[in-house]
């Protein structure tokens, strides 16, 4: 496989000391062996693929789940579990130039369908996400960006049809989200959850479903046959007329080659300390069970775990070694330190890093994939996928049996993103923007 960053990158070091590991058990699924055939193959067990293989096995089709290592491993069983709006970086200016306002409403329009999408999968199928948070709050890192919030009050209300609230630094120390911040703004839609729990729940789904799902079976060739494409594995290969690339932040520049630099993955990484007691919560000043982040370019975000373990993710390395994350995770540290003073002195046990994927059109691309008659691709978050993965893979469930989708699908979801520039070592592009932007930041 081609991939971007260093082969340890998609290995098991990674996710190693993962708090979610500890909170749900992932079914175990046998490798494929010798030859499958179905209606639909899908190529990675995350929200995308897993979601994608409820729909189709709801609908009655012969639905076959692989994944190189295990359903949840990618980005889907690592996330910092908000779910939220996002899954862009387009700005309505981009959108109105590229595809006219309707379009734009439509696309902020599915955002909010998206979590709506994932909070009536969670209710409907029961699934237990260990749920808290209204909203999300978006806290300021200096005064500028805290008075940009009256104008962003505004565009939320046009944009998602909702009251954002404005929070002095006087009524974010009320709240429980006291700390360096000039202000704050609680946009009431979204959700925190236990991401791992939500997956693992669709993906149970799934299987009563009928989905066939099997781990340690990375693809390694698709080819077209008369029988249908061939998706090879290591023992053996599913046969099926359609086929789903929901690899994301894994994928490789070979799989298939119309992959090729469409995609930039990136790496972010989370701590997750012991719990915090309600004194030492109070100490801080930081009691709120809302999900937050900063107004940073590289932003932080946080929140406090209904066990009262404190989650903190921010941006990771640009490359992968023992080193590069022993750097990242320190610098996690410091910042953690840096924001929550008083609790320095709190362990963190759990560290890890995991790739999320951006696109060059900055909205995620739904559709199909040229070149390959039945074949279809999802992918490109923007490291905002809890939502919208799963979302995704209802609009791919609907193109993989041919029919036009009932969900929302916005213009800039189908327009295929263009190839990233320098190849394999495209992730050298982000060394300069991350610096030109923290440079304005600070
Ligand atoms: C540290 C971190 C924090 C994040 N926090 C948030 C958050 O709080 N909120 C939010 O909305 N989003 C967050 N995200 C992003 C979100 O997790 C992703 O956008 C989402 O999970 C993508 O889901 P996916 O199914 O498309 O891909 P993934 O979950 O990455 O799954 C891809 C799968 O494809 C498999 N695969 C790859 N190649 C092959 C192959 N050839 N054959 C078979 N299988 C293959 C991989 O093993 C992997 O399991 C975060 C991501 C990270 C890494």
């Amino acid at each position: 496989m081609k991939r971007v960053y260093e082969a340890a990158a998609y290995g098991a070091d990674p996710v190693r000391d993962c708090f979610w590991t500890t909170t749900a058990p992932v079914p175990s699924c046998d490798a494929v062996s010798g030859e499958i055939t179905v209606d639909v193959a899908i190529v990675g067990a995350g929200f995308t693929g897993i979601s994608a293989a409820y729909h189709l096995a709801s609908a009655g089709l012969k639905v076959a789940l692989l994944d190189a290592n295990y359903p949840t491993f990618g980005a889907t069983g690592r996330n910092g579990g908000f779910c939220c709006l996002g899954g862009g970086k387009i700005t309505n200016k981009q959108l109105d130039a590229r595809f006219g306002q309707d379009e734009r409403r439509l696309y902020r329009a599915t955002e909010v369908a998206a979590v709506e999408n994932a909070k009536s999968l969670i209710h409907t199928l029961g699934i237990d996400v260990d749920a808290h948070s209204t909203g999300e709050t978006q806290l300021a890192h200096n005064p500028q960006r805290a008075a940009s919030f009256v104008t962003d009050q505004i565009h939320v209300m046009d944009d998602y049809g909702v009251n954002a609230t404005l929070h002095s630094t006087e009524d974010l120390a009320e709240l429980g989200m006291k700390g360096a911040f000039h202000g704050g703004l609680t946009i009431p839609i979204g959700f925190a959850l236990n991401p791992r729990k939500f997956a693992l729940g669709l993906l149970s789904a799934a299987m009563d479903k009928g989905a066939m799902v099997f781990a340690h079976s990375p693809v390694s060739r698709i080819d077209p046959m008369p029988s249908g494409y061939h998706l090879c594995t290591d023992h053996g290969r599913v046969v099926a007329k359609r086929f789903i690339i929901a690899t994301n932040g894994y994928s490789s520049d070979d799989m298939p080659d119309w992959m090729r630099a469409r995609y930039m993955p990136v790496q972010s990484s989370v701590i997750v300390t012991d719990p915090i007691s309600q004194e030492r919560q109070h100490e801080q000043g930081w009691f709120s069970d809302q999900m937050a982040y900063d107004t940073r370019f590289l932003l932080h975000y946080f929140r406090k775990l209904p066990d009262n373990r404190f989650l903190f993710g921010m941006r990771g390395g640009l490359k992968y070694n023992r080193r590069s994350e022993r750097a990242i995770q320190k610098l996690i540290r410091h910042d953690f330190d840096a924001m929550f003073p008083s609790w320095r002195d709190v362990p963190t046990a759990h560290y890890w890093s995991g790739l999320v994927a951006l696109n060059r059109t900055l909205a995620p691309y739904v559709g199909p994939i040229d070149g390959y008659e039945g074949g279809f691709a999802g992918f490109g978050y923007h490291g905002n996928g809890v939502a919208m993965a799963s979302y995704v893979g209802g609009i791919l469930a609907d193109l993989a049996q041919g029919k036009t989708t009932t969900y929302p699908y916005p213009a800039a979801f189908r327009d295929a993103p263009k190839r990233f520039p320098l190849g394999r070592k495209r992730r050298w592009l982000l060394a300069p923007i991350y610096r030109l932007m923290t440079a304005y930041e600070a």
